[in-house]
């Protein structure tokens, strides 16, 4: 077991940066997830880390080691890869064993850890098999199984879900989980999908273009994201967004969109204060906006009439896609998504007020994207 730094670490190929300045330390027997879209550097960060790319500058360590310089196959790190890279011509038992057959350990210990592995993942009766005679989600757990019977410090795993179907991956979600907590080791896990980070991260560290943006639990990331580009990215359907000023009346705070107007609780406006006659980018997430006849209990309700233009009905919740028009019609049409209680009455084409609960907002500024009161919690 063991922890792993990246300290100022920069990665150049001739004319991208793929990597910035990357600083972050993932704790020993931790469970970090990078997250961000394609091309933000994520795979680069974990590959500079298992020794398959050089490091342009800065450090990396294992533990107290730098590994800068050491060889991938002495960093006692095992990497599942998202094309799980299992020898065609190899039985299962075969691949799983290889790599302990190079490092010379004796046949009978190669085979009981095999075996144990295997046992574990219930690919015990496969191990005869070629990667051919396997299924998607069996080739994973082979993937999976070659790297835990090395024994590592470190666990790698880019994108190892993204080849299974919906179910089955949110069925090895759940198991690459509980495997993280029997083991105990640190794993290292890459992904574009931000439902995996979230559900399985003990941190996550969301990047973009090259440079990390936040790195936190799934929590904090949800709830104070730092910027609206975290903001947007960790939720689904994503944060709603709307230009705004800040303004002043009778001693209240409002948010003004043009189409609307919202109060800010006073228990919350203290940190917006000094922004009053300015532009600020209003956020709220769809499950913050409710169907007043289902609203829950406790929330701070501001009302804001709106047009229904499509209902999805989900099951457990439907979805509505709605739009404010400004009581003079001159601005565009302000389109917002909310979740609200499947048993709501609300119709396609009929105008309806909603509730969005100002215990639940977020301010950012426009022009550096950042937080805005970012020292408050907002709500826990
Ligand atoms: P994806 O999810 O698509 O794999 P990613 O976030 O993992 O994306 P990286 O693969 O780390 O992104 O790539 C980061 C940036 O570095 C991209 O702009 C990519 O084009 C560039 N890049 C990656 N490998 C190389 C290479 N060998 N030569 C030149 N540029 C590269």
């Amino acid at each position: 077991m063991a922890s792993v730094t990246y300290e100022h670490v920069t990665k150049r190929y001739r004319d991208t940066t793929a990597v910035h300045d990357l600083n972050i330390t993932v704790e020993d027997g931790e469970f970090l997830v990078f997250v961000g879209p394609s091309g933000c550097g994520k795979t680069t960060s974990l590959r500079m880390l298992a020794g398959l790319e050089e490091v342009s500058a800065g450090s990396i360590y294992i533990g107290d080691r730098r590994v800068n310089d050491v060889p991938p196959k002495d960093r006692d790190i095992a990497m599942v890869f998202q094309s799980y890279a299992l020898y065609p011509h190899m039985t299962v038992a075969e691949n799983m064993a290889f790599g302990l057959k190079l490092r010379g350990l004796p046949k009978a210990e190669i085979e009981s850890r095999v075996r144990g592995v295997a046992k574990r993942l219930g690919i015990e009766h496969l191990l005869h098999r070629k990667p051919k005679e396997l299924s998607g989600g069996q080739r994973q757990r082979v993937a999976v199984g070659r790297a835990i019977v090395r024994n590592p410090a470190v666990f790698l795993m880019d994108e190892p879900l993204s080849n299974l179907d919906a179910k089955l991956r949110v069925q090895a979600r759940a198991e690459i989980s509980k495997l993280h907590m029997q083991l105990g080791t640190t794993f290292i896990y890459v992904t574009h999908d931000q439902v995996e980070a979230m559900t399985m991260g003990n941190r996550i560290a969301v990047m973009k273009d090259g440079r990390l943006q936040q790195v936190d639990t799934p929590h904090t990331l949800y709830t104070r994201p730092a910027n609206l580009f975290v903001a947007g990215f960790i939720g689904s359907p994503a944060m709603n967004f709307f230009q705004a000023k800040l303004r002043e009346q009778e001693g209240t705070l409002w948010v003004d969109t043009g189409a609307f107007r919202l109060p800010i609780p006073p228990h919350q406006a203290e940190p917006y204060w000094q922004y009053v006659g300015k532009s600020v980018i209003f956020g709220i997430r769809p499950e913050n906006i409710h169907d007043p006849q289902y609203q829950p209990p406790g929330i701070q309700p501001a009302r804001v009439r709106a047009k229904v233009s499509v209902a999805e009905q989900m099951g457990s919740e439907v979805i509505l896609h709605l739009s404010a028009a400004d009581p003079e019609g001159i601005l565009a049409e302000q389109e917002f998504v909310a979740r609200v209680d499947p048993r709501t009455e609300l119709r396609v084409n009929q105008w309806a007020e909603v509730v969005f609960d100002m215990d639940r907002f977020h301010l950012f500024d426009p022009q550096t994207e950042e937080r805005l009161g970012s020292t408050q919690a907002l709500f826990s």
